[in-house]
């Protein structure tokens, strides 16, 4: 169990901090947990890149989002980071604590490139369980993984696989849904996965969504499944 007195001072940053007016430029700038910081330290990320430096902020606070930067822009830890950080306030950690973030990614090897900047970031301390589901394991082996997560990153069609089949598979207390490259996810055609998966998640949650570009369809997917989004929208300068 964490030190309390770090969470509530931690948490008092937080409410304190004012994406709106304050420009922060390095993550040293932002309230971050110790586990994180040191992660990113070891990582050698110091200065934010400008999609960072704006969607990371709004999302501590819990706002939901709508962010669009080309690719190569960093949006990976413009969500991980987030991820990290209101679970880590919230305590949302351990055994029994339960499904608290799930990532979905268009295809399995952006899961796994995410999955390991989970690692690469949280594994200076913080004490999440982390699972990948993206198929090529049996249903049986990623099933029994399946509870004890608390972050998951997967594609569209085996998460929604396992949320119609794996009992056990409970994201009743889920806090944040994060859909990454979710032009792409729509290009491969995974829109009704995506709606019937988030039929599945309690309404009460936090949504961060990621794009490389904007169209029609992803403004729908956006109102779907995003409450009063605050836009972060970083245009390409070359
Ligand atoms: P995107 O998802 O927008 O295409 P990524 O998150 O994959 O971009 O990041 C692209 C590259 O930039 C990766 O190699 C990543 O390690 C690097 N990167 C991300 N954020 C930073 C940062 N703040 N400082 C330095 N390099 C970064
Ligand atoms: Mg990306």
């Amino acid at each position: 169990k964490r030190d309390d007195v770090d969470v509530e001072q931690l948490e008092q940053a937080v409410e304190q901090l004012d994406p709106k007016n304050a420009t922060y430029t390095n993550f040293t700038d932002l309230p971050l947990s110790e586990p994180t910081k040191l992660g990113l330290k070891a990582a050698h990320f110091a200065v934010m890149t400008d999609i960072q430096a704006r969607a990371i902020p709004l999302a501590l606070k819990g706002h939901d989002i709508l962010g669009a930067a080309k690719t190569g822009s960093g949006k990976t830890l413009a969500f991980i980071v987030p991820v990290l950080e209101n679970l880590y306030r919230l305590q949302h950690v351990g055994m029994d604590a339960g499904l608290g973030a799930l990532i979905i990614s268009p295809t399995r090897e952006l899961a796994i490139q995410i999955f390991d900047v989970l690692r690469k970031i949280g594994k200076h301390g913080h004490m999440f369980a982390a699972g990948l589901i993206i198929g090529g394991k049996s249903l049986e082996a990623e099933r029994q993984a399946l509870s004890r997560m608390n972050i998951l990153v997967g594609t569209p069609g085996r998460i929604l696989q396992h949320l119609s089949q794996t009992v056990a598979f409970n994201v009743d207390d889920l806090k944040m849904l994060v859909l990454d490259e979710a032009d792409r996810i729509l290009d491969m055609g995974f829109q009704r996965d995506v709606d019937a998966i988030i039929e599945y998640l309690p309404k009460e949650r936090q949504t961060l969504l990621f794009s490389a570009t904007q169209s029609k369809k992803l403004s729908d997917l956006a109102r779907l499944s995003l409450q009063e989004p605050e836009y972060v929208s970083v245009h390409a300068e070359d």
